[in-house]
């Protein structure tokens, strides 16, 4: 069983398959307090579910494209099995992680989107660097940006670790606190090879709104 905060459909706010429609698994319960985060309601908030419940839940917004997403997905062991299935069905599944939990063993099928959390974030010391070894080309890697320090910290790891050689590198600002012009200035003017995103979703909607 899994315990699940919301499972809906919408499109897809973020990464290189923002504007997709995509069915969203949200997983309870995160290991992490980001400063910024805005799915605190996933925290401790949900139902049990079967893997059988969820897909046939998914199942029923006709939908082939899937996130799994929290919260924290990987805190519940038993979300692997949740990946594996939905990739067995014929979806093509996204998962979104924060980045301090393995993903050794989350099956190679899946497109992942893995966080390393910047240091205004104040997770810093939770980043799991062993995680970069694992990822393939096809997967993502973000950084959240609050300010100019959070900026040379993603471009001083970017750089140690290759980044932009393994797999695509997102970058988007903490949301209504660094400007994203700003942000976009500085990856033009170091003319970085990264993907400067906004979240979508809080343009469509209210950025508070839950369930989109
Ligand atoms: S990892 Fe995501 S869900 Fe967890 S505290 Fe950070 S922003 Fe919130």
């Amino acid at each position: 069983m899994l315990k699940i905060n919301e499972i809906y459909y919408s499109i897809q706010g973020e990464s290189s398959y923002a504007g997709l429609p995509c069915v969203f698994v949200r997983l309870t319960f995160c290991n992490l307090r980001c400063t910024y985060c805005d799915t605190e309601y996933a925290f401790y908030e949900g139902t049990e579910y079967s893997i059988d419940e969820i897909i046939n839940k998914v199942d029923s917004f006709g939908c082939k494209l899937v996130e799994v997403t929290g919260g924290e997905p990987l805190v519940q062991e038993e979300s692997l099995n949740l990946l594996r299935e939905l990739c067995e069905q014929g979806y093509e599944v996204l998962l979104e992680t924060g980045g301090s939990l393995p993903i050794k063993d989350v099956d190679r099928r899946v497109k992942i989107i893995m966080d390393l959390k910047c240091p205004t974030s104040g997770m810093l010391k939770k980043n799991n660097y062993d995680n970069i070894s694992y990822l393939k080309p096809k997967d993502e890697i973000k950084f959240v940006i609050g300010d100019r320090i959070d900026y040379d910290w993603s471009k001083k790891i970017i750089s140690e670790y290759n980044l932009t050689q393994k797999c695509t590198v997102l970058f988007s600002v903490v949301f209504d606190n660094l400007k994203p012009v700003i942000l976009v200035n500085w990856i033009l003017e170091d003319k970085l090879n990264v993907r400067f995103q906004l979240q979508m979703h809080k343009f469509i909607w209210h950025p508070a709104t839950k369930g989109v």
